[in-house]
């Protein structure tokens, strides 16, 4: 190579690189940003999601759009942001169900750990216990006695494998050590409408998809899944305190990017998500349906990472004693 050319070599990777980091600089650019939500729309992840994705696109500038991609427990949409290319403008809202999947599935195909960056946690939320409204149970000593003498003809509504209403089901389940019949949805949007008109009877959601009808008493309530009663909702008993010792269930939100997207983009949707659930509104928000908005470590992506792995491990030996598994 003669000098000028390799003068001119020189300055054209130069350029190259000037362009690639400024192109990595302008994330997000010209299209706007999918956020996937692994449930039906309508229900309480949802709910979040699209709070979520009207603050992030003030900050990002940039719509961010949502697309429900409901199936097998939110694993569907999980995969199908890993299929996704890895830049920045595909990502994940998912909840505790990304904690459960490597202990329920056996063959998940992916690990929550490593394959994603975390991009910080997004909102705590409660369960209740709730039923339709002829289920003759007053509260939920009537209830044990009602789902004793009935067992399997008792049908009790979930997301599927790994949603949060089925870990709830699976706990209450083994607690008073009897089997209902659970019935399968995309999500408890559909649920809950299933629930209402009576064609099934019982299940555990997330206080952000059944506030109003708490509210407007749509729904009888058994009992809160926290040890303490929620701020929202102080009337409702928690089953702790009912007599289900240590009964607990909390969802926690949590949004991913797929590992391998540009660092400069996983730095701008980390600080979008931080200034997101900041946002007065979306706390306020969160109040309203029951949630809470997580405290600073859990929401930064380090304390993310760290809560994940620490409830990959703590549900681990729960889920395998209580023998369920999924293909
Ligand atoms: N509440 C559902 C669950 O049980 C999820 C949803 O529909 O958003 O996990």
């Amino acid at each position: 190579m003669n000098k000028n050319i390799r003068r001119t070599a020189l300055a054209l990777s130069l350029a190259a690189g000037v362009f690639a980091s400024a192109a990595q600089a302008a994330f997000p650019s010209d299209k706007p940003v999918t956020l996937v939500v692994p449930f039906a729309a309508g229900g309480p992840t949802d709910k979040v999601a699209r709070e979520l994705a009207q603050v992030m696109t003030k900050s990002l500038k940039q719509q961010v759009i949502v697309d429900n991609s409901p199936g097998a427990g939110g694993t569907v949409a999980a995969k199908k942001v890993l299929a996704a290319p890895k830049d920045g403008y595909t990502i994940l809202i998912h909840h505790i169900g990304m904690s459960t999947a490597p202990s329920l599935y056996k063959n998940l195909g992916f690990d929550p750990n490593t394959d994603f960056e975390h991009l910080g946690q997004v909102a705590d939320v409660p369960m209740v216990m709730i039923a339709n409204k002829a289920v003759p149970a007053k509260n939920l000593t009537e209830l044990l006695a009602y789902i004793k003498a009935n067992s399997t003809k008792v049908s009790y509504a979930n997301a599927g494998i790994g949603s949060a209403s089925h870990l709830c089901g699976l706990l209450f389940m083994s607690t008073i050590q009897v089997d209902m019949t659970t019935v399968p949805y995309k999500g408890t949007a559909p649920a809950l409408t299933d629930l209402i008109g009576g064609q099934v009877q019982l299940m555990c959601d997330q206080t952000t998809n059944i506030a109003g009808q708490l509210n407007s008493g749509a729904v009888k309530a058994y009992g809160a899944t926290t040890m303490q009663r929620i701020p929202a909702f102080k009337d409702i008993p928690t089953m702790n305190e009912q007599g289900l010792k240590n009964f607990q269930v909390n969802v926690w939100h949590g949004v991913y990017a797929p590992k391998g997207a540009p660092a400069a983009a996983v730095e701008k949707l980390a600080a979008a998500v931080k200034e997101g659930i900041n946002d007065a509104g979306y706390k306020a928000k969160m109040a309203e349906l029951g949630a809470a908005v997580p405290n600073e470590k859990n929401a930064s992506p380090a304390g993310h990472k760290a809560h994940l792995k620490a409830q990959i491990d703590l549900w681990g030996p729960i889920i395998k004693k209580a023998g369920v598994y999924a293909d």
